[in-house]
């Protein structure tokens, strides 16, 4: 349906009544951004003037920017992790925010080796579903003939746990897809997805993955995106087609559902869509069973228009095997959220993933920028940061993303470095530079430098008795194998070469490792399958000289030279593998179970 000139936006064009109201929406918001976010705030002060933590500031009923900024510090999770344990052991009392807290979003951020746990209250479900609703209208600006078919998208929850008090804890992504909002979605021609509700809410990930699969392969002819929230998730899905099609196309062929899809509403689902369409499976079985799975997605999926997956931040790494899988298809990476708050959309969805800037929505959260200079020492008591308004920021600079949310974070560091590429309207647009002190990622799990230190200490525990120890190391993200996995490369030093620890022994150091790193990441290799087992590559005697040499050749100071923690440009990678002299590979899954450990 074309919409008249009364109803056009600047974005473009609209496809239909319901995507003027929404660019018009995000038109007002962008142009009022400075507005908006007052009002935001005095909004969220307002309603949270009488909790336990804004009290404690003696703000005094004041609901204005200069009060709020003099009064209130600027937090980091650590210090908010009593008032938070506090609602997790059941305290129902107005500690952060005077709704009452519904559930807790389980970041994928870790604090102490643990999932963040972010308190949310039930309408913060209304302000997500407002964001993911502005996507497809821009989208339609872009690529037309959204409606003429479906979307094929990987989406999955996940485990759920309980509190000491009784308030469950999830991620945000499994809140959200349990939720009536999504559920009940109103039937939209331009947001209808191959996936049924109840492949998506199979808790069991085979199951949901097998059956969002087959109903992906039986329409195939209709789809127009690919998509999954994150890269990983979606080349996890063309690997689980590599190892599952055999069984896939037998299904097809003769019409009945794989015995080991038990979950009763998938089944009965699926007695609807599936049907025996032998020509189909003679299809899969001559493009899956070749050696070549170059362009596999626009083969299987030919009317695909783009992948609908976030290419941006540590998902970048995997654009090269994305591109090689389909043939170079459009990235569209729409959206910019968290576990604390969705944050904004990428007005130009279709840019290329280098260029991709989001636009924070200003009514979502209250916003502030703590400029990022890693040159400049960093904030104290002493030298309190100066933080900047939404409107505010300058072209180029980069800031790391405070918030104030309805849901009670004060001020509070989302860890995000961000850099400002220019404005729609009044609104800022960011890029999204990187996540702070992030040292390895392969799917949602984020490593730091002191957990791999850490995991490494607690792995060199089982080399005492060889007399042998870890004298450097580094590492690195390896995803050219699907899933991706940890490398770790040690340099070590044996006293005695009679009594050297045997490969079997620097197999259990790499258990050793995993288990000590975080929940995320342990979860991701056992629940999700979505990290390959860690490997340790031992390297000869000298190699992390070598490498001193080079950083110094191109210019390092030799008094200030470190080893690098992780590598990734492609030369030193080379050099680190010139000098293996063995590989090992953790010979079990670490422990991981959705109970906290503490
Ligand atoms: P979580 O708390 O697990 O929901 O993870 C949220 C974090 O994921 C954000 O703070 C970012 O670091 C990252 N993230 C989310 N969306 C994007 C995006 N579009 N591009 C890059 N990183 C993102």
């Amino acid at each position: 349906m074309a919409v008249d000139s009364v109803t056009f936006s600047p974005l473009g064009p609209p496809a239909c009544e319901k995507d003027a109201k929404a660019l018009q929406f995000i038109e007002e918001m962008t142009r009022n951004a400075d507005a908006v976010q007052e009002r935001v705030l005095s909004e969220i002060l307002s309603r949270n003037s009488d909790t336990e933590y804004l009290q404690r500031f003696g703000l005094g009923g004041a609901t204005d920017r200069d009060s709020f900024k003099s009064k209130v510090p600027v937090v980091k999770y650590e210090d908010l992790q009593p008032e938070i344990q506090r609602i997790a052991n059941g305290d129902r009392s107005k500690i952060l925010c005077s709704h009452p807290i519904s559930e807790f979003l389980t970041s994928s951020g870790t604090s102490a080796g643990e999932r963040k746990l972010m308190p949310t209250i039930h309408e913060e479900l209304d302000r997500r579903t407002l964001l993911y609703s502005l996507l497809m209208p821009v989208m339609n600006l872009y690529v037309p003939g959204l409606d003429k078919g479906k979307g094929l998208y990987f989406l999955f929850v996940k485990a759920e746990a309980k509190t000491p008090g009784g308030l469950v804890a999830r991620p945000v992504l499994t809140s959200y897809y349990k939720s009536e909002h999504f559920k009940t979605r109103p039937y939209d021609p331009y947001n209808v997805y191959t996936s049924p509700n109840e492949a998506i809410l199979c808790a069991d990930s085979f199951q949901s993955m097998y059956s969002q699969m087959l109903c992906g392969l039986i329409m195939r002819h209709e789809v127009l995106r690919v998509g999954a929230v994150f890269a990983s998730g979606l080349l996890r899905a063309i690997r689980f087609l590599q190892l599952n099609w055999r069984e896939l196309a037998h299904d097809i062929s003769t019409g009945t559902l794989n015995p080991r899809i038990t979950d009763p509403s998938i089944k009965k689902c699926m007695s609807d869509i599936l049907k025996p369409d032998p020509d189909l499976a003679d299809f899969l079985t001559s493009e899956c069973s070749g050696e070549n799975w170059e362009g596999i997605i626009i083969r299987i999926w030919p009317n695909t228009k783009y992948l609908d997956v976030i290419v941006t931040g540590a998902m970048a790494q995997y654009i090269p095997t994305l591109d090689y899988y389909s043939n170079g298809l459009p990235k569209a990476c729409t959206m910019y959220a968290s576990s604390e708050c969705y944050f904004g959309l990428n007005l130009k969805p279709m840019s290329d993933p280098s260029e991709v800037s989001y636009t924070i929505i200003p009514n979502m959260a209250y916003f502030e920028f703590m400029p990022h200079d890693p040159s400049s020492p960093p904030p104290s008591r002493d030298n309190p940061p100066r933080l900047v308004e939404l409107a505010d920021v300058e072209v180029g600079k980069e800031y790391e993303l405070v918030i104030t949310t309805y849901a009670g974070l004060c001020r509070y560091r989302v860890g995000d470095i961000l850099q400002v590429t220019g404005f729609h309207n009044a609104a800022p647009q960011f890029r999204f530079v990187r996540r702070k002190n992030v040292l390895l990622s392969i799917d949602s799990d984020k490593t730091d430098e002191a957990e791999l230190q850490n995991a490494v200490q607690n792995a060199s525990v089982l080399l005492k008795e060889f007399n042998t120890s870890v004298v450097e190391y580094t590492s690195f993200a390896d995803t050219k194998t699907i899933p991706g996995h940890y490398v770790i490369y040690w340099e070590l030093l044996v006293k005695d070469s009679a009594n050297s620890p045997s490969h079997e022994v620097l197999d259990r150091c790499c258990l050793a490792m995993e288990e000590s790193l975080n929940s995320v990441y342990r979860q991701g290799r056992v629940a999700d399958n979505s990290i390959g087992p860690l490997e340790i590559r031992v390297v000869k005697n000298g190699t992390f000289e070598e490498l001193m040499d080079y950083a110094i050749s191109r210019g390092a100071s030799i008094n200030q030279y470190k080893a690098p923690r992780c590598v990734n440009f492609t030369p030193i990678v080379e050099l680190l593998d010139s000098r293996v002299v063995s590989v090992h590979f953790s010979p079990a899954p670490p422990q991981w179970a959705p109970e906290r450990r503490r």
